[in-house]
């Protein structure tokens, strides 16, 4: 095996990065200052047509405090996908009201309307779909629901930074919506969240709950945390800000190379006037044989894969709730991600392309 080997993915660092981090080391400003209001401001610009945003250190800190600042609490139920990042129902769990999780449409691996429907209760008091693998969830069904029941609705973008359905951008269809800036994620800032909302008191909320209920020092308001981001991860941000439309172009322009010459197992679908940002390039691999074709990949090729996520939320011992989820079931059994991030190559291309069809064939 004397090929590199091809990671899942890979974070881009460049010198501008670096000597950004320099400015703010040089001018000793570490703290919450300039560069995260100027971060917030060209976020909310290039990403949420003008909608607030709010930074704070960690996506999980940004749908907690979302969900506080929109009223969620103790005797409240949230709907939430089981096939999802822990921290999205973690983040429900938190703020004392209970995370109840419903199934995913087949095709996009995002929350069903009609599952959601029936999972409403009277104590439901909103629903917060994922934009999973960066496909923008069913929101104009989920919307139209929302409606007709009086329930909020949130949105966990943490994967799908610039993904849009129908022309609207992800992040501005709920009463608040959260995106990730860890290192694997369509951009980062090292740690961080942005929350993004149309509503002024949210964004006032949000602002007093991430930095101890202060908005004058020394005048807290109300019990809150230290959420704040610092203006060495804004600077970060800010650069990656500025590369994030091009590199999404790449994934979109790897994911469509992998659409035309993958054989052999099922390729990502894309939901009539939606924009899928392949924050992940997800596969599904036939019953029983998932874990066997990553291994060969990996172990044949030098090739990386992830499964995203093998577990679904509500059989994680950390909830353990017992809940009829089978199309959640089927996908944790059946998804295989395989590198679509913008540092590949044609010639990386072409191997993932050879490698996967040579294993589905010779598993078939
Ligand atoms: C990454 C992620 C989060 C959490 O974001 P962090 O920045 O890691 O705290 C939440 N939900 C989903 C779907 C994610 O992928």
């Amino acid at each position: 095996m004397s090929k590199d080997f091809i990671p899942a993915a890979r974070p881009i660092i460049g010198d501008e990065e670096r000597a950004a981090v320099d400015a703010v080391l040089v001018s000793g400003m570490l703290a919450q200052g300039s560069e995260v209001a100027a971060f917030e401001q060209e976020f909310s610009q290039v990403l949420l047509d003008g909608r607030h945003a709010v930074a704070v250190n960690s996506g999980t800190s940004g749908l907690h405090l979302g969900l506080l600042a929109a009223g969620i609490g103790p005797g409240d139920e949230v709907i939430v996908p089981s096939f999802t990042f822990a921290a999205t129902a973690n983040s429900v769990a938190l703020t004392g009201a209970t995370p109840v999780f419903a199934d995913i449409e087949p095709e996009h691996y995002c929350l069903d309307p009609e599952a959601v429907a029936a999972a409403v209760t009277p104590r439901t008091k909103a629903i917060m779909p994922v934009h999973l693998y960066g496909h923008p969830a069913n929101m104009d069904a989920l919307g139209a629901l929302a409606a007709e029941k009086s329930l909020l609705l949130f949105e966990d973008a943490a994967q799908a930074h610039g993904a849009s359905l129908g022309g609207r951008r992800v992040g501005t269809f709920g009463e608040f919506a959260m995106f990730s800036l860890y290192p694997t994620k369509n951009m980062t800032s090292g740690e961080g969240g942005m929350v993004s909302t149309g509503s002024d008191e949210v964004a006032r909320r949000l602002k007093l709950l991430r930095n101890q209920g202060m908005e004058r020092q020394y005048e807290n308001e109300l019990v809150g945390f230290n959420a704040r981001m610092t203006n060495l991860h804004a600077a970060i941000g800010r650069v990656q800000l500025g590369k994030v439309g091009g590199w999404t172009e790449q994934r979109r322009a790897n994911a469509a190379f992998l659409d035309a010459n993958l054989a052999g197992v099922g390729t990502p679908q894309v939901a009539d006037g939606a924009v899928h940002v392949y924050h992940q390039y997800t596969v599904r691999i036939g019953a029983g044989e998932r874990d066997r074709f990553a291994a060969a990949l990996k172990d044949e090729y030098n090739i990386g894969s992830g499964v995203y996520y093998p577990i679904p939320n509500h059989r994680l011992p950390s909830f353990n709730i017992a809940a009829d989820l089978p199309v959640t079931e089927a996908a944790a059994a059946e998804v295989l991600s395989l590198p679509v991030h913008p540092s590949l190559d044609a010639e990386d291309l072409d191997r993932i392309a050879t490698a996967v069809n040579a294993l589905a064939k010779a598993g078939a």
